[in-house]
């Protein structure tokens, strides 16, 4: 209820699958602008879930990093719905730059600056022991001065505990890893790794890399362009709970196939693509050591954060 007291709701903002986000300030300081997102709860769900997901979200108020939003406070209403109040990010999202090819130009420099916040963020989460669990370019919202914020954590959870189940029916479909897709019950942070990957292509091709209408065609999708699962290159994926994959085998796409299309940011910026996009989870790059990745130190040099190509 104090929480509660400290912000003052104001305008609707927008409206998404899951919540209703309302423009809000501090009732202490009105200068301080917030979002404030109200989770539309279902009935069934409402006695008990609701102080359950403020217990989980209690943590994510703990995790401070410039490339990370903001949750300055969560409680649930009378109604029992979840409120988070957010950092007020009004420079839209990395989708509205990607799709915007008219209007919006931009590099490998610019590529590269955005990578770098993006894959700080992941790291930060992972070193802290949460999944972010969804990311994809509409999750990564743009503050005032350039910096992009990982954002909508409403899918994290904390993977302190290896012996916990997690369900597999998590991410966005085109972001979503092999691994969830066969119905991997363990799983790890190389599951937002592999997202991480496919928003770095998308940024190149400024189109969805993996776009599948449905998780029979999103595997389908990953087969073709990258390359069939196998026990050859994935010890133990047959084994998996909802394993199929197209009959036709294709073998893993080498570099000069990558290079071909994601060339723009170069030979170290496809290699490092490459090792995010590897089947095997216990095979892929960190996020810890895609952050040591030559990449970074190659020409060009990221673009500093307040001169990014913002929206118009
Ligand atoms: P979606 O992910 O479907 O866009 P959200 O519930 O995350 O839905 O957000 C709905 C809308 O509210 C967004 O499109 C955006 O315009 C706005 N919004 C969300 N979070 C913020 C924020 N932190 N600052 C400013 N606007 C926001």
């Amino acid at each position: 209820e104090e929480e509660k007291r400290k912000y003052v709701k104001g305008k609707k903002l927008g409206e998404g699958t899951y919540a209703n986000v309302y423009l809000g300030h501090s009732r202490q300081d009105p200068a301080v602008l917030v979002a404030i997102k109200k989770i539309k709860v279902q009935k069934e769900y409402k006695d008990g879930l609701a102080p359950d997901a403020v217990r989980e979200l209690k943590h994510l108020q703990e995790l401070h990093h410039p490339n990370i939003i903001s949750l300055l406070s969560v409680f649930s209403s009378k109604d029992q719905n979840l409120n988070l109040v957010l950092e007020y990010l009004p420079l839209g999202d990395l989708e509205m730059l990607i799709r915007d090819v008219d209007r919006v130009r931009y590099g490998a420099a610019d590529i590269k600056a955005w990578m770098g916040m993006l894959t700080r963020a992941v790291w930060f989460c992972h070193d802290n022991y949460v999944l972010h669990r969804d990311i994809k370019p509409n999750n990564l919202l743009i503050a005032a001065d350039g910096e992009v914020k990982l954002a909508d954590f409403g899918l994290a959870r904390s993977f302190a505990d290896p012996g916990r189940k997690m369900t597999a029916n998590v991410i966005t479909r085109w972001y979503r890893p092999p691994e969830l897709l066969f119905g991997a019950r363990h799983y790890s942070g190389a599951v937002d790794v592999w997202s991480v990957g496919l928003v770095f292509a998308e940024l190149i091709i400024r189109a969805p890399f993996l776009p599948g209408n449905s998780e029979v065609e999103q595997i389908a999708l990953i087969c073709r362009q990258i390359g069939t699962p196998t026990e050859e290159n994935w010890p133990g994926v047959t084994q998996l709970k909802e394993y199929t994959v197209p009959s036709d085998t294709v073998a893993v796409w080498g570099k000069e196939a990558y290079m071909g299309r994601f060339g723009a940011v170069g030979a170290e910026g496809v290699d490092l693509l490459i090792k995010t996009l590897v089947l095997d989870p216990k095979k892929r790059i960190t996020a810890r050591e895609m952050l040591e990745h030559k990449w970074w130190r190659t020409d060009p040099k990221p673009t500093r954060k307040e001169e990014l190509p913002r929206k118009s």
